[in-house]
């Protein structure tokens, strides 16, 4: 067989979630390109809570290795007291909108350190803000992964999960609510900013209450193009019934695997893919896409990789 007759059998190998340490991955951008193309990925989303500050960092090293990246992000939202999660792809780093509500968000983020630390101490934890500064020292976006860090760090907890379970998850006794925008508001913005918006994991742990097949398609009918299917939180009966409303509703389907680094366990890069054929629709989902096939007309960020 030669060469070429293997690489048409080989499907390509995307991955649309994962996070550095600008938010609460434990890999800086250029680090997690070098390991997307260890794990044999050929593209990798960046895709950072409520922060674009790994991108430049993440296409310079992917136009090194080779690797096409996504630039997106992770926008936290709120529905009915329940966080949900938005990704937004190829929207413009730049759009004023836009960082203005990624910076209303970490705000949000940063106000409530203070407030979940003072919880923790009132329940006779030594840790202080700065204990979760030194957590969070490469991050633009402080999140309560960096609380947890801290925790960690004092021996008061095993890990970042024991963290959440004990302390830090909706619930939990130092849980303290933040500022966020509604699905439909990060939708409109994403879609403003000339990107494309997914729903992140609709039914993971924090969102599937509130994440009803009637929510999904009213942010259809909002402006959203696809839903997270493939991912690590939904078991295989989930997947089938995502699938099917997708269908129903004409949303994309993607899969990703949410990788954190070390900061969450069984979310290794490309653990879970989105299909060629599904990416194919993402890119024509891209506004001004009839016009300009190729993101990269549009879109300084976009390369192809090199061959
Ligand atoms: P925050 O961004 O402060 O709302 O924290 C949410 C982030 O914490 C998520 O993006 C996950 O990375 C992480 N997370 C949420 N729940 C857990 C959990 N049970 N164990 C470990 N990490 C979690
Ligand atoms: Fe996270
Ligand atoms: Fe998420
Ligand atoms: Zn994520």
């Amino acid at each position: 067989m030669s060469d070429t007759e293997r690489s048409v059998q080989i499907p390509a190998r995307i991955d649309l979630h994962a996070h550095s340490n600008r938010s609460d991955g434990t890999d800086d951008p250029v680090a997690l390109v070098q390991q997307a193309q260890r794990a044999g990925l050929d593209t990798v989303a960046l895709t950072d809570h409520d922060t674009f500050d790994g991108l430049d960092d993440a296409q310079a090293a992917a136009d090194r290795t080779g690797i096409r990246l996504v630039p997106g992000v992770e926008i936290s939202c709120r529905l009915d007291g329940r966080g949900v999660h938005l990704l937004g792809y190829f929207a413009d780093a730049g759009h004023q909108p836009l960082l203005d509500e990624l910076a209303r968000v970490r705000r949000g983020r940063d106000g409530r350190v203070p407030q979940v630390v003072e919880r923790l101490r009132a329940a006779g934890l030594d840790i202080t803000v700065d204990d979760v500064a030194n957590c969070a020292r490469t991050a633009s976006s402080l999140g309560r992964p960096h609380i947890a860090d801290a925790l960690v760090a004092k021996g008061y907890v095993p890990s970042r999960r024991a963290a959440f379970d004990r302390w830090l998850a909706e619930g939990r006794p130092a849980y303290v609510a933040r500022y966020a925008p509604s699905p439909e508001q990060a939708i409109a913005l994403v879609v403003a900013a000339g990107g494309v918006a997914v729903l992140a994991h609709p039914r993971g742990r924090a969102s599937r209450d509130a994440v009803t097949d009637t929510v999904i398609a009213r942010l259809g009918a909002a402006g959203l193009s696809g839903i997270e299917v493939d991912h690590h939180d939904h078991d295989p009966p989930t997947r089938s019934r995502l699938r099917a409303l997708a269908g129903e509703l004409g949303l994309i389907t993607t899969g990703a695997s949410d990788y954190h680094g070390t900061g969450k366990q069984g979310h290794a890069l490309g653990s879970e893919l989105t299909a060629p054929v599904e990416f194919d629709r993402l890119l024509a989902a891209v506004p001004g896409a009839e016009r300009h096939p190729d993101p990269a007309h549009q879109r300084p960020a976009w390369r192809e990789p090199s061959p």
